[in-house]
């Protein structure tokens, strides 16, 4: 049986055949299967550092607590920025890393300026809407991250006429009553492909959540910092439905969906007339 993962998912744009061939078989699989398929670049490490961050502040069920670190986690960025020298209290958070070392170190700076203060702000606006719309719910979401939450990983899925098992961890889960919101964390300039993509990662987390746990009311989330430069207020992008996911249960395993950032990372490419990269 094979695996699939958002990130190959994400990586094959809804092509079927890009997306069978890059789903290993279960047994082949590693620790690393849940990072891209390809090797990860600076600014996804990088990426992965704020995403830690931003689960430290949230995670928990005390709303006051959260609203302390949440500042705590503010000032530290404020003076990694006036200091240009990473703050001892994000070190900490991310279990004491060599953050510093290299080009990493220029880059970790450059995005916890520029994108932590964003992206909190964006989960925070999440997290407020949610209290105003669930009655009764202000204080009330337990909010857990990564490992911590229910487990979804390993849930058999029917993709392309196969049965395969998903290997999937979520950023964020947000839960009140039976309302769960998967909420997926992003850095980076919000440009339409990677939004597609987002969507698509997403798309398979809630419907893997769905099977595993079908009577929870499901809500997705990107959750983006630059949204707001882009005229979208809260920061975040409603994902409402797994239709995508749906569709591929059914399709052919060498059905096309040709596309230009697809076709740019598909290892399938050489043998394929319909490539447009
Ligand atoms: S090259 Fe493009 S169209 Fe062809 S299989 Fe790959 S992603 Fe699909």
């Amino acid at each position: 049986m094979k695996a699939i993962s958002p990130t190959r998912l994400a990586d094959s744009g809804g092509c079927a055949r890009s997306l069978y061939n890059s789903c290993p078989e279960y047994f082949e699989i590693n620790e690393n299967y849940l990072s891209s398929s390809n090797d990860q670049t600076e600014e996804q490490r990088a990426g992965k550092i704020v995403h830690n961050i931003i689960q430290y502040v949230f995670v928990g069920n005390d709303s006051e607590e959260r609203r302390v670190r949440y500042e705590n986690v503010l000032k530290a960025v404020e003076n990694t920025k006036n200091n240009n020298k990473i703050d001892e209290f994000l070190i900490e958070i991310n279990g004491n890393n060599n953050l510093e070392k290299g080009l990493i170190g220029h880059k970790i700076r450059t995005l916890l300026w520029n994108e932590t203060g964003p992206l909190l702000h964006s989960t925070y606006n999440l997290l407020n809407e949610m209290e105003k719309k669930i009655e009764n719910s202000k204080g009330k979401w337990k909010i857990t991250a990564e490992d911590a939450t229910r487990d979804v990983n390993n849930v058999q899925i029917k993709v392309l006429q196969e049965e395969m098992i998903v290997r999937t961890s979520i950023d964020l889960v947000f839960e009140f009553e039976d309302k769960v919101i998967i909420g997926e964390l992003k850095t980076g300039s919000p440009e339409p492909y990677k939004i597609e993509r987002w969507i698509l990662q997403t798309q398979l987390m809630m419907k893997t959540w769905k099977i595993k746990y079908p009577k929870d009311k499901i809500l997705g989330f990107i959750i983006n910092g630059e949204l707001k430069m882009k005229g979208n207020p809260l920061g975040t992008i409603r994902v409402s439905d797994f239709k995508e996911v749906e569709k591929l249960e059914y399709l052919d395993k060498d059905n096309l969906k040709p596309g230009k950032w697809q076709c740019k990372k598909c290892i399938v490419k050489d043998n394929c007339g319909s490539r447009t990269y």
